[in-house]
């Protein structure tokens, strides 16, 4: 087997992790994966169209109707009409939805404790290799844009000397390492297209 073969196998056993404990937690709530994904998502990303919705998760618009339409009527997400059209609808997670969206956004105990057998610099080297690896999947138009340090504008990659912390946040104005980069930010706010190249090269060649 190549190593890529390889690789390709450990991450898919570790999706068989996700997926079954995302079938586990939608027996347990009465959510499917997909309702239970986007709950999490309005959560975190705030209140969306549809359409967006569907673009963030990365399933097709009639998915993403059906089951908001079953989020309606369970009680978990209001539509109300979007302050930039009023014809449009935006959806937005009712007190319920968000007490169920915290118990259904924490990672599954398995994986956090195979994540803490690793050692730092394996963490490190492991981080870095996921930023690149779902770097090009984007690129390839195989998941959706992400928010990432790598194409924030806050993001100052290798700005100092400290090897364990190479990299700065000019948001919070810290110093921080590759294990701590970050994949989905809050306050990521997406750089132009010239620096994010400038930040992807100073960032690669550093990782050389
Ligand atoms: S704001 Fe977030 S995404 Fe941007 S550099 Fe800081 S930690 Fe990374």
């Amino acid at each position: 087997m190549t190593a890529n073969a390889n690789i390709a196998t450990g991450l898919a056993k570790l999706g068989m992790v996700l997926r079954s404990e995302a079938w586990r937690r939608a027996e347990a709530t009465g959510l499917s994966p997909t309702q239970a994904q986007i709950l999490v998502q309005l959560v975190q990303r705030g209140p969306a169209r549809v359409g967006a919705v569907a673009d963030a998760i990365a399933v097709t618009q009639p998915t993403a109707s059906d089951a908001t339409a079953a989020l309606v009527r369970k009680g978990y997400v209001k539509r109300r009409p979007d302050p930039e059209d009023a014809r449009a609808a935006q959806l937005h997670v009712t007190r319920t939805g968000r007490r169920l969206a915290q118990d259904l956004a924490v990672w599954p105990d398995a994986l956090l404790g195979a994540i803490a057998a690793l050692d730092p610099l394996e963490e490190a080297a492991f981080a870095k290799g996921l930023v690149k690896m779902i770097r090009a999947l984007q690129e390839r138009g195989a998941i959706p844009v992400q928010r990432m340090c790598v194409s924030c504008r806050h993001f100052r990659p290798n700005a100092h000397s400290d090897a364990a912390r190479p990299h700065h946040c000019a948001f919070v104005d810290a110093a921080f390492g590759d294990a701590a980069l970050r994949l989905d930010c809050g306050e990521h706010v997406a750089a132009d297209a010239s620096l994010q190249l400038e930040s992807w090269t100073r960032f690669k060649e550093a990782a050389a």
